[in-house]
């Protein structure tokens, strides 16, 4: 066991969930290195999400109901949904296995499996917190939903799957949704308030909290983008533009960016991303005292430091595709619809989410390398769950005793 805990590991990532990783790593006596190609805090999804700590969002997109809306979705300009159609060809086979997993009893897989994690998300963050000063950049103020009368169907499927989840959700009227938000336009008709949820108020700040973090505590930060990875006598050997690095483990933290190294490694895990945007409206964040996400059109607006943080949009497109700006213009739409007068916007952002046809993350070994872990795949919720995640494939790594049931996680699904 001494041995195992002096292994050196090597984390490819400084997202939310590679730096998860290290630190939890840290924690168990690992040496760690981590690479990244750009700077900690450049803007990936972990810089430029909406700041949710979402634990009771068990349940993800994989539903009959979203599939029936989708045709809707693309066709309405107030919706969340959008396309890159040259992208579509190379996305069918992913979407044909997203058709696989709608099914109740795949849904109901996926958010049972979601909810495990997700429960154990807050009291993992909590403990890195407890390592940082985090100078207010988290509030407990909860998290509003709000809707109106149309698609009360998924409403009530939402609320119904919570329940039977044993998830704490608090219904609320018209009135107590003024009483919470009374700077919203009076277009809805009922929400759902999660008083236990948080919001970051400045991901990025966060993020580099727990970089300094790793820092203090003897962890080495390569900026260095990973071409390859290769095995040298069982071990794994990462190659960059101009050297390798052998190490006794490694875990791929990668985010959407995780295939390219996981294609190299025979594995072929359906990763692809779901695309988002965010919007600033600078020196407005008093209008709102928490997010508040109008569910009917799959958008949000979070309080931060940087104003009030505009977010939503899921657009297949790859990793390639410029930026639309039909998407900020829904948006700012959007926003306004919900505030009404808003200034200027600022800091149009897109982002790439992680995600897996089933909407479950890959967190384990690779299937095919025993010293090789992954992490990654955590789509809309990968900020809630980067502590959790990390302290998971950690205890993998030290080989430590869980009383969770990890194999849904496995990368081996797919094969
Ligand atoms: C619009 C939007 C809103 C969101 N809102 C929320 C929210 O409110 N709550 C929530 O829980 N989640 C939210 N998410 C999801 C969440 O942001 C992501 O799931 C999460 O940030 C993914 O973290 P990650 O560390 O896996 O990936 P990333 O943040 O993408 O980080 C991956 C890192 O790997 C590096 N990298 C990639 N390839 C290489 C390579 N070959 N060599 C070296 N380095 C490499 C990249 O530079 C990057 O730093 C949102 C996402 C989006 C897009």
């Amino acid at each position: 066991m001494f041995m195992e805990k002096n292994n050196s590991i090597g984390v490819i990532g400084a997202g939310i969930q590679g730096i998860s990783n290290a630190l939890f790593l840290q924690k168990k006596g690992f040496k760690v290195t981590l690479f990244d190609k750009d700077q900690p805090g450049s803007p990936v999804a972990s810089y430029g999400n909406a700041g949710h700590f979402s634990p009771y969002a068990s349940l993800s997109l994989n539903r009959t109901d979203v599939l029936a809306d989708v045709p809707a979705m693309l066709l309405s300009s107030t919706g969340p949904l959008a396309l890159k159609w040259n992208y579509v060809p190379k996305m069918i086979p992913w979407f044909v296995k997203f058709i696989l997993n709608t099914s109740k009893n795949k849904m109901m897989h996926t958010a049972k499996n979601m909810h495990q994690i997700l429960d154990l998300a807050l009291p993992a963050y909590d403990e890195l917190f407890d390592e940082i000063d985090l100078e207010g950049l988290v509030e407990n103020k909860g998290i509003l939903y709000i809707w109106n009368d149309k698609d009360l169907k998924s409403r009530e499927l939402e609320i119904s799957v919570r329940n039977e989840l044993g998830v704490k959700q608090q219904l609320v009227n018209k009135k107590e949704i003024h009483d919470l938000e009374p700077n919203i336009k009076p277009f809805y008709h009922a929400g759902v308030y999660y008083p236990y949820a948080r919001h970051a108020r400045n991901p990025k700040k966060i993020l580099l909290k727990f970089f300094d973090l790793f820092l203090k505590k003897g962890g080495k930060f390569l900026k260095t983008n990973v071409k390859n990875v290769e095995y040298n006598n069982e071990k794994p050997v990462l190659k960059t533009d101009d050297s390798k690095f052998t190490f006794d483990k490694i875990v791929i933290a990668c985010g959407a960016f995780s295939k390219k190294l996981t294609d190299n490694l025979d594995e072929k895990i359906p990763l692809d991303t779901e695309r988002g945007y965010h919007v600033h409206f600078k020196n407005c964040d008093h209008l709102l005292s928490r997010p508040v996400i109008f569910s009917n059109r799959g958008f949000g607006i979070t309080p931060m430091e940087q104003g009030l943080r505009v977010v939503g949009t899921v657009e297949f497109g790859g990793l390639e595709n410029p930026l639309s700006k039909s998407r900020i213009k829904n948006l700012i739409n959007n926003a306004k619809y919900m505030l009404g007068d808003l200034p200027e916007h600022e800091d149009e952002w897109l982002g790439f989410r992680p995600t897996l046809p089933d909407f479950l993350p890959v967190m384990g070994p690779s299937k095919n390398h025993k010293n090789i872990f992954y992490c990654f795949g955590h789509h809309h919720l990968g900020w809630t769950l980067g502590p959790i995640s990390g302290k998971i494939v950690s205890g993998m790594i030290a080989k430590e005793n869980t009383n969770l049931n990890l194999e849904p996680y496995s990368s081996s699904r797919f094969s």
